[in-house]
């Protein structure tokens, strides 16, 4: 019923190569908007951008909630040397090592330049060094500049935003790709995708569905709390990306891999799922004959976190596309898993009628 087609992969890697780190979302909501205006009967935005995109069914109750942040992790220009190297700091949680000699792009008022992050040569470190992780604030991004003043003139400011350098890939697998920002690009691609299959095909649906893309998730889920108040879900699906198992990681680390489905998050920092609400995903799947792997993410956090705290509680589940490498220049994800997620949320969104939610309190 859903395939990821020649469409659909344009949109992924539309989405995933445009600019937008937490605050400076704005690329990534237009090309939202665009794609879905034909396939929703409204669309709203809460004053910090948060996109709420409306379609709905044959009830006017449950509200059911699908959400994607739409930042992804970037960096944000702190000043400029004298020599007219940028420096800069974090937009989210970054690990140092992955950084050095990574291409990156920084938005300026005057359009986009690009630049590599850089640190001294390996020629002149001291043995001592050589060993040592370089720390991002002894990097500098360089973006050709030989002054202050050229740097100047590009349009570069203090405050501007910076993001990877990652041009999206199919593997030569033809099953997976490469891409950069998929955390949570595919959140927002799996919320957009569930509302217009349902719409295309005519699927009815017993609620009002509001497919959304959140804004700031990265710095601490602030979108998702003041979006809360525009689509007063009554139950809140987050699709995300999951942390994918790769060498060096034991299983009860990363419990899931690429390829076996999508993820039903059993546990993170910033969220317990409802149990009920996690066992009916799960009989959703099994009966829908739909691969699935549990999961669990020791630290961290979504805007389930959120989400699930708003008003007096709201039963939510997190739905995963196992990731291997976020928060880095180059994330893979399988397709078959994401397509995988989108039937798994449509089997759901069409089954959520008043009752089951009603019955979806913990006693
Ligand atoms: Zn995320």
């Amino acid at each position: 019923m859903y395939r990821i087609g020649e469409k659909e992969l344009e949109f992924l890697k539309r989405l995933s190569e445009a600019f937008g780190p937490p605050g400076f979302e704005f690329e990534v909501l237009k090309l939202v908007k665009e794609y879905v205006s034909k396939y929703v009967d409204n669309i709203e935005m809460d004053n910090l951008g948060s996109l709420v995109m409306i379609k709905k069914g044959v009830s006017s109750k449950p509200r059911v909630i699908i959400a994607g942040h739409s930042d992804e992790v970037g960096f944000i220009v702190t000043g400029i040397t004298k020599e007219g190297y940028i420096k800069f700091i974090p937009l989210g949680g970054w690990w140092d090592q992955v950084l050095l000699g990574q291409r990156v792009i920084i938005k300026t008022r005057k359009g986009v330049i690009h630049g590599v992050i850089a640190s001294k040569p390996p020629h002149v470190l001291k043995p001592e060094e050589r060993d040592k992780v370089v720390k991002i604030d002894a990097m500098f991004i360089d973006v050709g500049a030989t002054s202050k003043e050229e740097v100047e003139k590009l349009g570069i400011r203090i405050g501007d935003p910076i993001v990877p350098w990652s041009p999206f890939t199919i593997s030569s697998t033809g099953t997976t790709v490469f891409g950069k920002a998929f955390d949570d690009r595919i959140g927002v691609f799996i919320a957009v995708e569930t509302l217009r299959t349902l719409y295309e095909n005519n699927i009815e649906h017993p609620n009002i569905l509001m497919s959304i893309a959140t804004v700031q998730e990265e710095v601490g889920a602030r979108g998702a709390q003041t979006v809360s108040y525009v689509a007063e879900p009554d139950v809140a699906i987050i699709a995300e990306v999951d942390i994918a198992r790769v060498p060096g990681v034991e299983s009860h680390e990363a419990p899931t891999v690429l390829g076996k489905g999508p993820t039903i998050l059993t546990y993170d920092a910033s969220m317990i799922p409802s149990q009920k609400f996690k066992e009916f995903v799960i009989d959703v799947a099994e009966e829908s004959k739909i691969p699935y792997q549990l999961s669990i993410v020791p630290r961290g956090g979504t805007d389930a976190g959120r989400f699930h705290l708003y008003r007096t509680g709201r039963p939510s589940i997190v739905i995963g596309v196992p990731t291997r490498y976020i928060h880095s220049h180059v994330g893979v994800i399988h397709l078959k898993d994401l397509e995988n997620a989108v039937k798994l949320l449509i089997e759901v969104v069409k089954r959520l009628d008043e009752n089951i939610v009603k019955n979806l309190t913990p006693l």
